[in-house]
């Protein structure tokens, strides 16, 4: 199957990628610019030009910006769309955060309706932002599925950057829903909506400063910043981002995942409830669901131990 791969420069993307290609498909991915895009070619110099080609797209807020893109010989039959921004540094979160995200995806839907008529699935990274509830906090007798949606506000996207990123993931996602109903496209949709993804880098890295957002606490840990006590914070869930890509690449191929949901998780990686430090709310933390994950996708979870060694191996391998 030919797939275009949105954002194939990130630490997801890069897993994706190589899933795609271990599966036996054909991959054009977007990336901002040449360079990034011999990055990844030299990475994977045993595919050729028809197994493994790219398309640039300097910035997916820019209206029409996946025209061109969306266009292939032989053409899309599935697209996965990745790129979005996810980081904390950001001076507008309207331009930085928001922008990007929806504009990104509503309209690489846009290009696909109008220019793709063969696409009939496309996957969209989403995140467990676009499901929780921050205002509830711990929320111990509540179990988190794909049925909740992050109630955030416009005004409460734009307070911070870290209300920013959820509002991002959250209205982004929902914007894609919406898309669907109202403009019927020939595809059918499937969201994947991850907590933090944890796990090897397998992605170009120019130094460990540029580490993607998540593994950033692991990075933190291992050299030493978080040696007297757990870092305050919410509580929160991950997932592998091997068995997340393996997720995104079964959601492209599986016919039950057609306009579903997934909450993809593997489970708790929590501190126990007597360590020192952390904040471990009183009465527990909320609960969590992923059986549809399981049911439809077949989902496997690797553990959070296993997770955190590779993650830590590869750290160590660019030079933590
Ligand atoms: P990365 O920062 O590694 O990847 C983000 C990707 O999006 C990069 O390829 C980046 O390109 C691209 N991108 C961002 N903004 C733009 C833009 N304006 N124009 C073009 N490309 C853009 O992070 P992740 O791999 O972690 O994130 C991938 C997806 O997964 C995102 O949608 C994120 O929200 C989602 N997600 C991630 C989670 C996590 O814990 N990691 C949890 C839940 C969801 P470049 O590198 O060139 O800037």
């Amino acid at each position: 199957t030919r797939i275009l791969l949105t954002g194939g420069s990130g630490f997801i993307a890069a897993h994706v990628l190589d899933i795609l290609l271990q599966h036996g498909h054909s991959v054009v991915t977007t990336v901002r610019s040449q360079e990034k895009a011999d990055k990844i070619r030299s990475a994977h110099s045993k595919f050729g030009k028809d197994k493994l080609d790219f398309s640039i797209v300097e910035d997916i807020a820019q209206p029409g910006a996946f025209d061109k893109a969306v266009v292939s010989d032989p053409p899309f039959e599935a697209v996965i769309h990745t790129a979005s921004p996810f980081h904390f540094n950001v001076t507008d979160v309207q331009k930085d955060l928001l922008d990007p995200a929806i504009i990104g995806t509503t309209g690489v839907l846009k290009s696909i309706k109008k220019s793709a008529p063969s696409v009939k699935r496309v996957v969209i990274t989403s995140s467990f932002a676009s499901i929780v509830d921050g205002n509830k906090g711990s929320w111990p007798e509540h179990t988190y599925t794909e049925a909740d949606w992050n109630p955030i506000t416009e005004k409460e996207a734009i307070e911070n950057a870290a209300n920013g990123y959820r509002a991002s993931k959250t209205f982004a996602e929902k914007a894609a829903w919406d898309f669907v109903e109202t403009e019927k496209p020939s595809f059918s949709l499937a969201t994947m909506c991850p907590p933090l993804v944890l796990g090897p880098i397998v992605h170009y890295l120019n130094s460990l400063d540029a580490l993607n957002t998540s593994n950033q606490r692991i990075r933190d840990t291992i050299q030493g910043k978080q040696k007297d006590e757990y870092p305050a914070g919410a509580p929160y869930l991950f997932v592998d981002v091997r068995d997340l890509a393996e997720l995104h690449v079964k959601a492209a191929e599986v016919e039950g995942a057609a306009n579903e949901r997934f909450f993809v998780l593997a489970g708790e990686g929590l501190p126990k409830e007597e360590g020192e430090g952390g904040g471990f709310p009183e009465g527990g933390v909320y609960k969590f669901d992923n059986g549809k994950s399981v049911k439809v996708l077949g989902a496997k979870y690797r553990t959070l131990e296993e997770s955190v060694v590779d993650t830590v191996k590869s750290l160590k391998a660019v030079g933590a």
